[in-house]
């Protein structure tokens, strides 16, 4: 049997998709020698529900749209097409029912969300499961990471981390950030790819 493969999943709600995503995503393939990227917007964010994304479908199609252009990168339906909120941890699980064995998966997220995920019940069920890419991001601090690592976790982290960190030009882009830019008219141009802002434009959204 050859090497396992080594495929980054880069979870979120993409509301809209933006180049902090993409760096992100193009960073960790590179650093830690992905065979490829799968990007999975989510269906109804479980933490989000204080604001009403917009629809799935628009949601995944703009990330359709950005990735086009990168070989290394697909676009999972998985979590649009799941009823209900999606918890990352069936993700991770069905992502490896359906790939099979032989793969090793990395969940890569932004210095905000590790540190979330580190809070939920039962972390270590999903660090079992996957390894994290946790990238820096501008407003998060990552140099409490390892406090915030169950106890299990502590000891492995020194020999055998479940959580990498990585290191990424810094881009303090948000989805938050371009809606507010688009509801007061001012430009989103080169902090989202050309597509994804036509495409905003084209059906008004976030207006
Ligand atoms: P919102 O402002 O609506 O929360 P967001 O910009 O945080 O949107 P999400 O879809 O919530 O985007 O994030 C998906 C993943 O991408 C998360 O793991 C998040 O930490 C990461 N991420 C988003 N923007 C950046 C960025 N500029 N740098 C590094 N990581 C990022
Ligand atoms: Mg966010």
């Amino acid at each position: 049997m050859g090497q396992a493969l080594r495929i980054g999943v880069m979870g979120g709600t993409f509301d809209p998709i933006h180049y902090g995503h993409l760096v992100t995503a193009e960073e960790a393939r590179v650093q830690f020698h992905l065979d490829r990227v799968i990007f999975v917007p989510s269906g109804h964010p479980p933490h989000k529900e204080e604001r009403k994304s917009l629809d799935p479908e628009f949601r995944y199609l703009m990330v359709v749209i950005a990735t086009a252009s990168n070989p290394f990168f697909t676009v999972s339906r998985m979590e649009i097409d799941r009823p209900g909120p999606s918890y990352a941890i069936d993700t991770v699980r069905e992502l490896k029912r359906e790939l099979g064995d032989g793969v090793e998966l990395f969940f890569i997220t932004g210095a905000d969300a590790i540190l979330e995920i580190l809070t939920w019940k039962e972390p270590e069920k999903i660090l079992e499961e996957c390894i994290f890419i946790a990238a820096t991001r501008p407003g998060y601090d990552l140099r409490r990471l390892e406090e915030n690592l169950p106890e299990s976790e502590k000891i492995r982290h020194r020999t055998d981390p479940r959580v990498l960190i990585m290191e990424i030009p810094a881009l303090a882009i948000s989805s938050t950030d371009i809606r507010r830019r688009v509801k007061e008219g001012r430009p989103i141009r080169y902090l989202v790819p050309e597509g994804v802002a036509e495409f905003i434009e084209k059906h008004g959204f976030y207006r």
